[in-house]
């Protein structure tokens, strides 16, 4: 096991609706000592690819994406939730499925902070059904630019993100792969 599956037996717990919560250490309260060996993980797995910008979407990923990026040397952009229908031509627009509130956001990043030139890192907490991945790729490609990787903390293996995400081809790396989880007996299986 790695840190972090060790630190999801330790502390994730496991709700219905397969959902995870981790809440006591990486999206509510943060632990930070985590976050710098998942961005030095992210370094390892991702050093062959020439990455310029980290991409993730708020507000989870954030945290995770910015520590990251302190390994990379590169800015991060983050896609925004939003709310306004009067969207101007200056955003690259994606619709995105939100899964623990099942309600449908735009995201949106400005023409400002991504183009062809760049060449992304997405990054993320959680992958589950990858819509949230799913529209931040759509976002890379409006801009021109190329998605080199796709960094995940959990995925969920269990549920098909990740399996389309692959099969599209995407060099996709998840530091931990849950494969079966329980809410009852509370149970979780790593791949
Ligand atoms: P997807 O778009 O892949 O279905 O879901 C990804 C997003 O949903 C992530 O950005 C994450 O915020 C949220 N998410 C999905 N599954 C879980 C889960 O089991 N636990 C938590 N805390 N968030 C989740």
């Amino acid at each position: 096991m790695n840190f972090l599956e060790e630190r999801i037996i330790k502390d994730g717990v496991v709700k219905p609706g397969n959902v995870l919560k981790v809440d006591s250490f990486l999206n509510h309260q943060i632990d930070i000592d985590l976050y710098q060996k998942m961005g030095q993980e992210f370094k390892e797995r991702f050093k062959n690819e020439n990455i310029n910008k980290i991409l993730t979407i708020e507000a989870s990923g954030i945290g995770i994406a910015c520590v990251a990026a302190q390994y990379f040397n590169v800015p991060v952009v983050f896609a925004k939730k939003s709310h306004s229908i009067n969207l101007d031509g200056d955003m690259y627009v994606a619709e995105v499925e939100s899964f623990t509130h099942k309600t449908k956001n735009q995201v949106i990043v400005s023409k400002k902070f991504l183009g062809p030139e760049d060449h992304v890192l997405i990054i993320d907490d959680f992958l589950a059904n990858g819509c949230a991945l799913q529209g931040l790729i759509s976002i890379v490609q409006q801009a021109g630019g190329s998605v080199e990787g796709i960094g995940i903390a959990i995925e969920k293996g269990f549920q098909n993100g990740g399996q389309i995400i692959r099969n599209l081809g995407y060099h996709l790396e998840s530091l931990a792969i849950v494969d079966a989880m329980d809410d009852e007996t509370g149970e979780i299986t790593f791949r």
